[in-house]
Order: structure tokens, then C-alpha cells, then sequence
């Protein structure tokens, strides 16, 4: 178990498993997930006037603003339990963001502290193949139909609730949320790899040989700093 505090962030196209990979690495470090996108869902959910505005763009699978985002964010990291350290999942999706990163980790880490960027990798073909059997519980649990089925159909493992599609699932609405992630991601990527901090995961194998992946890279940058 690590004593240094740490940050890890998850980046990756639409159903890459990010999620999937930082619950369970989350679990095994005793450090909380913080996904954005399950942030901005729960807002929604909770019919809040900026959850309604919020709604717009997750329908359209755009990117929902930074000042936004950034509220919600530092609001969720103001909690005890990131005291640790703590996983973000879907963030920064923006250059802008990168540099509000840069606040966080002012504020949260230390010289010796750690901040590691995985990037997982699969390609749109099987990004596309994922997203139509993707389905999600309003408790943040996702399943995959065949990959990840729950026990109970369409209900949730969890929480025992309906699961559903989410709406920027939607095949079309995809396709346009890949095409954008390959065009905000490039000068993130550069910028992370440019620090030195950027480790690349081929997230197209089985779950559990992406998060020994995950595990093996993180435990050789814990041996080598
Ligand atoms: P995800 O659950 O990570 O796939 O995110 C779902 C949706 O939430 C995205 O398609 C965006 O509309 C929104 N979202 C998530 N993270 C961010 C972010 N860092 N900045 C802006 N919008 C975001």
C-alpha cells in the first residue's frame, strides 16, 4: 500500500473502461473514485437548476462548461475522504482544464506526493461495439451486457434499481463524442507526456489483464521515485 499521497487520473474515449479500471483499482488503494461524468448524471438526476441546464449537453454529447464542471469538481474534493489522495475519472477533458489541474494539485499534493496519468487505449471500432451494450444504475454502478452482465437482468447489482441506457449512448450521438475526444485529447496527452507523468494502458484486453496492467506500471513508478 502506498504511504505517498497520490492523484491518479483516467483519461480514454467514450467506454474505453476507464471507469471500470479506476473502481477497481480505487477499491484496491483504499482512495475514492471521482467521476465527472457520474458527477454531472447526479446533478441531473437531482433535477437542480444547473442540472437541468447540464442535461442539454450531456443529450448532445457535448462537453458541458468548464466553469461548470470546475464548481462541481472542487465542491466533490472539498470532502474528507480525498484527504489520501484520490482517482479522477473524465478529468480534464479540456486544455482549460489541464491548467485548473494545476490549482488542484497546488492545493492537494506535496513535492514527494504523486501525480499519475493512465491513458487507456482502444480503438473506435470497439469503443462503438461497447457503448450499445453499455448500461448504467443511477447509483454509478456500470454494466456491460455481455462483459459484465448484472445477476439479476436489467436490474442493478448494487442498488437493486432499474439499470438503463444512458442517452449520449445513443450510436449517434457516439460517433460525434469520439470525434471530439480525438480532437480535445491530443494536446492533453502532449502536455502530461511532456511532464514526464503520462503512462499509455492497451485497454482492449480482459478487465481484470487491464487493471494488472494498471497495477504493474503504478508499482514500478512506486519502486523507481
Ligand atoms: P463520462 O461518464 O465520462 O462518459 O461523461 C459523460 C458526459 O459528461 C460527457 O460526454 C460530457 O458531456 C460530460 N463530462 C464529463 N466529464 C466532463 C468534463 N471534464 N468536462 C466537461 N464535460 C464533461
Amino acid at each position: 500500500m502506498p504511504t505517498r499521497k497520490m492523484i491518479l487520473i483516467f483519461l480514454g474515449p467514450p467506454a474505453s473502461g476507464k471507469g471500470t479500471q479506476a473502481e477497481i483499482l480505487g477499491k484496491n488503494l483504499d482512495i475514492p473514485v471521482i467521476s465527472m461524468g457520474e458527477l454531472l448524471r447526479y446533478e441531473c438526476n437531482h433535477h437542480s437548476k444547473i442540472g437541468e441546464k447540464i442535461k442539454e449537453y450531456l443529450k448532445k454529447g457535448e462537453l458541458v462548461p468548464d466553469d461548470i464542471v470546475q464548481n462541481i469538481l472542487l465542491r466533490r474534493l472539498e470532502k474528507k475522504d480525498t484527504k489520501k489522495g484520490f482517482i479522477l475519472d473524465g478529468f480534464p477533458r479540456r486544455i482549460k482544464q489541464v491548467h485548473y489541474l494545476e490549482n488542484i494539485k497546488k492545493i492537494f499534493l506535496s513535492s514527494s506526493d504523486l501525480l499519475i496519468v493512465f491513458y487507456i487505449k482502444v480503438s473506435d471500432q470497439e469503443a462503438k461495439a461497447r457503448v450499445i451494450d453499455r448500461r448504467v444504475c443511477e447509483c454509478g454502478a456500470a454494466y456491460h451486457l455481455k462483459y459484465n452482465p448484472p445477476k439479476r437482468r436489467g436490474i442493478c447489482d448494487v442498488c437493486g434499481k432499474k439499470i438503463y441506457r444512458r442517452s449520449d449512448d445513443d450510436p449517434k450521438v457516439v460517433s460525434k463524442r469520439l470525434r471530439d475526444f480525438h480532437r480535445r485529447i491530443k494536446p492533453i496527452v502532449d502536455y502530461f507526456s511532456r511532464q514526464g507523468v503520462l503512462v499509455e494502458i492497451d485497454g482492449e484486453k480482459k478487465i481484470e489483464e487491464v487493471q494488472e496492467e494498471l497495477k504493474n506500471r503504478l508499482n514500478e513508478i512506486l519502486n523507481s521515485a
